[in-house]
């Protein structure tokens, strides 16, 4: 069928003073199909969070376009871009920064549901318990403050907020970086039950390999504002193309440590150059171990080297 999502060429710049051009997204392009789960991952820094409030459009892009269900969302006004609003929503990363907390938890699951006028009186409460035992929790935290609750437990009330206006897209900012390690396999759970129970798209942003591994169907991963690799979670860690893959796949740890002793991590020189002034040709050559001559000279094209995988490297 027709993907429920499709960025093409989106570029997100800003312009700081002096002249300067931060190329925070360029020319990204992701197709995302409905049902599926696809991972955004790179560094702190890398674009990543910018191109998931591009795309739901928090911000303006400078380039290119967005089409959610064939309509370019950065073209949509009034009552069509009330609808988009209902149908894309955001997970942040924050648990603790991202509820209100002045507001009883009843209220913030509530707040879509009041702003597109959805429902009230009793149906509005039966809906926020609802919501509640989807997420986990159950109908009497309706009427607590977000610091009553757990990290694990702030983010089933963000989940919970950004299901109540059951839209069909939810862009996951880093939803379980901010977790301890030992819920994040549960919030990570708690996506996948709810993505089978209502059909949900996601694009879920990550700023690990590990983090994705298991809710992912497809992954690419970012460098300074580009999409180096795209291809299915299986291919990506069976076969990664990319030198910058290959370099975050090492840094994975093992859990047999006979396999463990024996690896080779790869690991990067260097710091991630700044944004602000990219080197000339590959963006990674700085880093990169196996930069050749000619990767200074030119940008190596993003193309499908193997069926359904995509990478940007002068060796393929
Ligand atoms: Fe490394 Fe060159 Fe490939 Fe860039 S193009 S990732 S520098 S080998
Ligand atoms: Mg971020």
């Amino acid at each position: 069928g027709n993907p429920i999502l499709e960025v093409r060429d989106l570029q997100k710049h800003f312009h700081l003073g002096g002249g300067k051009t931060l190329k925070a997204v360029d020319k990204l392009n992701i197709s995302i199909a409905r049902g599926e789960t696809f991972g955004l991952v790179g560094e702190s820094g890398c674009g990543k969070s910018t191109a998931g409030r591009t795309i739901i459009r928090l911000y303006e892009a400078t380039g290119g376009e967005v089409l959610f269900n064939g309509e370019n969302v950065h073209k949509l006004r009034g009552n069509k871009l009330q609808e988009f609003r209902r149908h894309m929503q955001m997970v942040f990363q924050d648990p603790y920064a991202s509820l209100n907390p002045r507001m009883t938890v009843g209220n913030i699951i509530a707040e879509g549901l009041d702003i597109h006028g959805l429902a009230d009186g009793k149906q509005r409460k039966q809906r926020v318990s609802e919501l509640l035992n989807a997420v986990g929790l159950n109908e009497e935290h309706a009427s607590r403050f977000p610091h009553e609750f757990s990290g694990g437990q702030r983010q089933r009330i963000g989940i919970a907020r950004a299901l109540a206006i059951e839209p069909q897209f939810i862009i996951a900012d880093e939803p379980i970086s901010a977790l301890d390690v030992s819920v994040q396999a549960q919030v990570v759970n708690l996506f996948k039950k709810l993505q089978k129970e209502r059909g949900l798209t996601y694009l879920f942003i990550a700023h690990d390999l590990a983090m994705v591994k298991h809710i992912s169907d497809r992954i690419g991963v970012m460098y300074l504002g580009k999409l180096v690799e795209v291809t299915t979670s299986e291919e990506l860690y069976a076969n990664p193309l990319h030198p910058y893959t290959q370099s975050l796949l090492s840094a994975i740890p093992i859990p047999d440590p006979e396999v463990e002793r024996t690896r080779e991590r790869i690991i990067l020189e260097g710091e991630i150059p700044s944004p602000l002034n990219p080197p000339s040709g590959c963006p990674f050559r700085t880093r990169c171990p196996k930069a050749m001559p000619e990767c200074a000279a030119s940008m190596p094209e993003f193309k499908e080297v193997q069926p359904g995988h995509f990478t940007a490297c002068h060796l393929y």
